[in-house]
């Protein structure tokens, strides 16, 4: 694997200055390996050649249904590595093995999503405009917006980096990828798949990095025309500001502390599955884990119970095993952040339901027991942070009216969950709760096909569906003067 390597112009090359950082495997603390660090003079070459295959390639000329040809082979290229792709994923990020094993296939269904509307937008790529002044005829083209940067989190490593490339070549743009340096390594097995596509050269550029050295040079640039980028709020602030000064279009997918609000009539084991699910999955390293959770008073303490009962039953451990659900943390820095936010909620009187430390048995790796607060104040540090990790802080409500307000009470707004078994409250809850994506009896089901993006600090603008696709295009307007009468404005 090209792990020591760049992915710049259809060329694996070495970073200009040398450099190499640590991959480490969460589950045991070893090294996986070293990894090519780019630095502001790597991001510029790779620039320059995404700007060359842009603006002198025939890419941005192609047809939809050319660019689908190639889109359709990458997410075969997936497909056909699945499984080692998700091992891979495993060790350098710590998720079960059968989490990663769905990511791959998200990830290559999102390719296959992308070829498909590539394909069709041949046929909506221009369309007429009427005008009230018929001596005028106007047409709307999408036309590719150009050279698009993408900075991408450690969460979802493939899926991250298939939700910002895929869109991009179906609209026919050119793109510098950089993947997060804690999990770079399935970001440059996509460079090797696209390669093996026959990707024309500077078309899909791909740069490990750190995100100080190699991120923000590339939201700097000032030939890069879009800016993709998912991760912390802190950092999307940073990268606005960077793309500010050279008024570049940007998209943010940023955090969350989104909420899931249960009503009594719920069906008590849904209940439960759903709050796991919406926390505990990906070891709630998820920007729209439903990690505040509001029970109306009368399924309160049952479900308090019901939840730490089945909480000590997941399997913690090395995700390579086939039989675990919960995994480590991904990294050392990530995992004191987590344990330091359980003591500021021990600190802040929310009462620990379960869990709060490290697993007994584990003398290595990033685990932590899926942890469960009841009880916690509505000022408090868990709350209202985000702790990305499998932490859920629960309340009780008496009111749908109280429960609304307090789910919306938050700086972000990317989900929110209801459940009722009144399908009437779950509308009107659903259309009151100020969140990009709100689910109505479940918590985090996500597909390719629809929005997402966030309300508040969560974010700017949304990716998936048609609406990934039109991050990538410009529209313009072209307008005729169809008339043969004079102007007659400076000549009569
Ligand atoms: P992060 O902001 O630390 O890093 C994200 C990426 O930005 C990495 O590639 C990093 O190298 C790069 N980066 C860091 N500093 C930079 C700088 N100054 N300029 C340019 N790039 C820089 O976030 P993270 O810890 O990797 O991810 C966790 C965060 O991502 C969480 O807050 C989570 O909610 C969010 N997230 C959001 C979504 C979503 O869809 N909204 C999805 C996944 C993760």
């Amino acid at each position: 694997m090209n792990s020591n390597k760049l992915y710049i112009n259809g060329q694996w090359v070495a970073p200009i200055k040398g450099g190499t950082f640590e991959t480490i495997n969460p589950a045991d603390e070893t090294l996986i390996c070293q990894v090519a660090a780019a630095s502001s003079e790597d991001i510029d070459t790779a620039v320059k050649a995404a700007r060359s295959a842009f603006d002198k390639g025939h890419w941005p000329k192609t047809s939809g249904a050319e660019r689908a040809v190639f889109l359709r082979k990458i997410a075969d290229g997936i497909r056909a590595q699945r499984k080692p792709l998700a091992e891979l994923e495993v060790k350098d990020n710590g998720k079960p093995l059968t989490e990663a094993l769905a990511d791959m296939d998200d990830s290559a269904g999102c390719f296959d999503f992308y070829a498909d509307l590539a394909e069709k937008l041949d046929s909506n790529q221009e369309y007429p405009l009427s005008l009230g002044d018929t001596r005028f005829k106007t047409k709307i083209r999408k036309e590719p917006i150009g050279v698009a940067g993408a900075i991408i989190p450690w969460n979802y490593p493939l899926l991250m980096a298939a939700w910002k490339v895929a869109p991009a070549l179906a609209a026919g743009c050119c793109m510098v990828l950089k993947p997060s340096e804690l999990t770079p390594l399935t970001a440059l097995k996509l460079a090797e798949i696209a390669d093996m596509a026959g990707l024309p050269a500077g078309v899909l550029n791909v740069l490990t990095g750190l995100g100080k050295d190699a991120g923000a040079p590339l939201a700097e640039h000032p030939d890069v025309d879009k800016l993709a980028f998912t991760g912390s709020v802190p950092t999307g602030s940073r990268i606005m500001a960077a793309a500010a000064r050279d008024i570049k279009n940007i998209s943010l997918e940023l955090g969350g502390k989104s909420p899931f609000i249960v009503f009594a009539d719920s069906d008590i084991e849904q209940a439960v599955e759903w709050v796991m699910f919406g926390i505990f999955f990906n070891q709630g390293q998820v920007c729209s884990a439903t990690s505040r959770v509001l029970v109306e008073r009368p399924l309160y303490e049952k479900l308090l119970a019901c939840i730490a009962q089945q909480a000590a039953k997941i399997t913690i451990g090395n995700g390579i095993q086939e039989d675990t659900l919960l995994g480590p943390i991904v990294n050392k820095s990530q995992y004191d952040k987590v344990l330091a936010a359980i003591e500021k909620g021990k600190q802040q009187n929310a009462r620990l339901v379960c869990g709060g430390k490290r697993p007994a048995g584990f003398d290595k790796g990033y685990f932590v027991e899926p942890t469960v607060f009841a009880d916690v104040p509505e000022d408090s540090f868990i709350w209202n942070e985000e702790i990305f990790g499998p932490v859920v802080a629960i309340r009780p409500f008496d009111s749908e009216e109280e429960a609304v307000q307090s789910a919306n009470h938050s700086r972000f707004g990317l989900g929110a969950a209801v459940m009722s078994k009144d399908s009437m409250r779950c509308e009107r809850v659903a259309r009151a709760l100020r969140a990009g994506i709100v689910w109505i009896n479940c918590s985090q089901p996500t597909f390719t096909e629809a929005p997402w993006g966030g309300y508040k600090q969560s974010g700017i603008g949304r990716e998936l569906g048609e609406w990934g696709l039109n991050n990538y295009l410009e529209t313009k307007q072209i307008t005729r003067y169809n008339s043969d009468e004079p102007w007659g404005w400076y000549i009569k």
